[in-house]
C-alpha cells in the first residue's frame, strides 16, 4: 500500500453521495461536493465555522452546522481544511461563535 505522501491519487480527499435523500443538505458548495465529512470532525473542537448553538434533548449545547460548507466545499479543499484543524484541536466549551472568526469558504 502506497503511503499518503507518496500517491498522487486523491480519492481518499473526498466524495459525493448523489443517491442520498439529504442532497444537498448544506447550500453554496461551489465545487465537488464532499460528503467525506458528514459528520464533521470539528464538530467537538474550536472551529471557524458559521455554527449556531442549540440544547439537545438531554440538556447539552451542541452545534447547529447547517450554514456550514467548510468541509463539504471540494474535495481537496475540504480535505486539507480538516486536517489544518485537526492538527492542534482545542475542545469546544459550548460558547457561541464569534463572527469575527468565521472563515469565509472562498478564501485558502
Ligand atoms: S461549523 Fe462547520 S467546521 Fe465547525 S463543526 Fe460545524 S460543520 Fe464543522
Amino acid at each position: 500500500m502506497e503511503p499518503k505522501d507518496a500517491t498522487k491519487n486523491t480519492g481518499y480527499m473526498g466524495f459525493t453521495n448523489s443517491a442520498c435523500p439529504f442532497m444537498p443538505c448544506h447550500p453554496g458548495v461551489e465545487r465537488e461536493f464532499n460528503c467525506l465529512f458528514c459528520y464533521c470532525p470539528l464538530s467537538a473542537n474550536e472551529c471557524p465555522g458559521p455554527y449556531g448553538v442549540i440544547i439537545d434533548r438531554n440538556g447539552l449545547k451542541r452545534k447547529d452546522c447547517s450554514a456550514c460548507i467548510l468541509p463539504h466545499n471540494g474535495y481537496k479543499r475540504a480535505w486539507n481544511f480538516i486536517q489544518r484543524w485537526l492538527e492542534r484541536p482545542t475542545f469546544w466549551d459550548g460558547h457561541e461563535q464569534d463572527p469575527s472568526r468565521i472563515k469565509d469558504p472562498a478564501a485558502d
